[in-house]
């Protein structure tokens, strides 16, 4: 596997940046990161994994983290059950 997402990435970091298109040309410590995490449901499989250096490999898991916070407490269940439960009977 390991092999595999070295022989696609060429050894480079596989970020790209989203306005851009530019890659990035860090060689250097490279790590490799699922795209979608493993504690959402992510699997390890080549399409899923990606080669990264460390400093994306952090700003990319930071955004994963933020957007998985916001996801969580705009859905809270508790919040919807409380406000249903709330309902004013007229
Ligand atoms: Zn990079």
């Amino acid at each position: 596997m390991k092999r595999a997402i070295f022989s696609r990435s060429d050894g480079q970091c596989e970020y790209r940046a989203s306005h851009s298109s530019m890659r990035c040309s860090s060689k250097a410590r490279l790590q490799i990161d699922h795209v979608i995490p493993l504690s959402v449901g992510g699997k390890t499989e080549l399409k899923n994994l990606r080669h990264l250096c460390p400093a994306h490999n952090q700003k990319t898991a930071q955004i994963a983290g933020l957007f998985f916070q916001v996801t969580e407490s705009s859905h809270p269940p508790s919040l919807l059950t409380q406000y249903l439960g709330r309902n004013p009977e007229r």
